[in-house]
């Protein structure tokens, strides 16, 4: 599909580097901007080619996944940084996979960065800036009406086969899945991953090198973003 023969109205909705379009009652737009940010939108900045990669990227990994018998909301890809997806009610939980700690679990607790953990830990967290995203139990999240126990316990399930899919496909060009992050949403009374899977959401570290690939790289001061993921688009034979 060409984008200039989709109607968008909207935004119905614009993220700190994304926005939603309105295409139907049934379906939404997503545009992958050239905006990068990190700490809560506290650092930010416009990377020429990030949306393009991200959109790209995205729509390979959720076909991946609808391959391997998860449902996602994945309609289209529209070049150069479009998708088309269903449109989903998403549950304010970031639901994040680790395989090796990394990131805020070092910071946390006494994990060693890089260390691979004896099994995957599924870790929710509230979807919410203004407690800074603070990690839910099932009993705070049940409580603040955000999922059913039954949803909850969907959703681990989702994370984990989400996990040993993913985990294959970079196996798969030599890089390490060090963890990652998925939205999860409501479609007609199912549960379907959502939103993006990216470099942005996702640790990828080269296998060999250790070399880091994916947003960490802009976190961090640590030098050519857009090169990273390119190098990620590359591996995944995508450009
Ligand atoms: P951590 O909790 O270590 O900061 O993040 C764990 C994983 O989830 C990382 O791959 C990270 O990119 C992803 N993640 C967690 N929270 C967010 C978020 O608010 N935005 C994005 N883009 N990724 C997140």
């Amino acid at each position: 599909m060409d984008i200039n023969n989709i109607v968008k109205k909207g935004p119905l909705y614009s993220g700190k580097a994304k926005s939603i379009y309105e295409v139907d009652e049934d379906k939404v737009l997503i545009e992958f901007r050239d905006d990068i940010t990190a700490g809560n939108g506290a650092k930010k900045d416009v990377k020429e080619g990030k949306g393009y990669l991200n959109a790209l990227i995205s729509s390979y990994l959720f076909k991946k996944l609808e391959e391997n018998g998860v449902e996602t909301h994945f309609i289209e890809y529209i070049e150069p940084n479009y998708m088309l997806a269903k449109r989903v009610e998403i549950i304010p939980i970031e639901v994040i996979v680790r395989n090796i700690a990394a990131g805020s679990l070092c910071r946390r607790y006494p994990f060693k960065e890089g260390e691979v953990l004896k099994r995957p830990i599924v870790q929710f967290d509230y979807k919410n800036d203004e407690y800074n995203d603070p990690m839910l139990n099932e009993d705070i999240a049940y409580n603040l009406g955000l999922a059913t126990d039954e949803e909850l316990k969907k959703m681990r399930e989702i994370a984990l086969k989400v996990n040993n899919i993913l985990k294959k496909v970079f196996d798969d060009v030599g890089i390490d899945l060090v963890d990652f992050k998925i939205e999860i949403g409501r479609y007609k009374g199912k549960l379907v991953v959502a939103d993006e899977i990216s470099p942005d959401t996702m640790r990828l570290w080269d296998k060999e090198t250790k070399d880091i690939l994916d947003k960490d790289v802009f976190r961090k001061d640590l030098g050519d973003v857009i090169g990273k993921y390119k190098v990620v688009a590359k591996r995944l034979k995508l450009i």
